[in-house]
């Protein structure tokens, strides 16, 4: 599932790291994948699909690799979800043509395509994150509000149950385009409908993401070294003066 390239926030993570001398190894969990795999797994990364792909990808993942997913995800390793991902992770996902696809049930949330007249929810989306604690440890890191800047491109509307929201959309659609939330977290997955990739564009996110990985894996603090982000901070700036948001 990286319909939307969000293989970028694959590459991003593994680049961040190779950038300060950690090692790394790229696990696909595809069909072939035992639920064994998920053990080993220190971050986990799904990204989107298009409807027909997401029920291929259900059927795969129900039973074992559901609960091995959840054993992981319930012990705090961190992941990142992408739009189709986070609807998998849910109660189910009513496609705009077709059978309900009934989802892991990690996430309280569920999500309905409205019909194929229905607009999709198309565009560049800006959000605070709002989740605690993440919220308040990115504002330590960041010493400001973290403010997401990413491209949406859904059908499916997303209702949260008991489930944190990610964020509050400052502007675009978010999970349903009506009660202003993006996203949810859960533990430390983060679930959002931002594609772009999402990391590239905020490298806080990721660094965040990779400082979990390590702290969860050694049991120890763990303090991750500066990196230059001058360049993905110009184009933040840019697109945010060209979507007219003040940060
Ligand atoms: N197929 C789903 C939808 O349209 C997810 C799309 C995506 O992953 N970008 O809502």
């Amino acid at each position: 599932m990286s319909t939307y390239g969000d293989r970028g926030n694959v590459i991003c993570l593994q680049k961040r790291c190779q950038w300060r001398g950690i090692q790394t190894s790229i696990v696909e969990l595809d069909r072939q994948a035992e639920a064994g795999a998920f053990q080993k797994i220190d971050l986990l990364v799904g990204g989107g699909a298009q409807d027909r792909q997401q029920e291929i990808v259900m059927r795969d993942l129900q039973g074992a690799k559901a609960e091995a997913m959840r054993q992981i995800l319930e012990d705090g390793i961190p992941g990142v979800f992408t739009c189709g991902s986070p609807q998998l992770l849910g109660h189910y996902y009513e496609p705009a043509v077709g059978q309900r696809i009934e989802g892991l049930g990690i996430l309280d949330l569920v999500s309905k395509h409205p019909g194929l007249e229905a607009r999709r929810c198309i565009g560049n989306v800006v959000f605070e994150i709002t989740a605690s604690p993440l919220a308040e440890e990115l504002q330590g890191i960041l010493g400001k509000k973290p403010v997401v800047l990413g491209f949406e491109n859904h059908g499916g509307r997303t209702y949260l149950g008991n489930v944190s929201p990610l964020g509050k959309v400052i502007k675009g659609y978010g999970n349903n385009g009506e009660d202003g939330m993006e996203g949810a977290f859960y533990c430390n997955a983060i679930a959002t409908y931002s594609h772009g990739p999402l990391l590239p564009k905020n490298p806080f996110l990721a660094d965040w993401l990779i400082q979990t990985a390590l702290v969860q894996k050694y049991q120890q603090a763990i303090a991750l070294k500066d990196l230059d982000n001058d360049l993905a901070l110009q184009a933040r700036a840019a697109m945010f003066k060209r979507l007219d948001v003040s940060v």
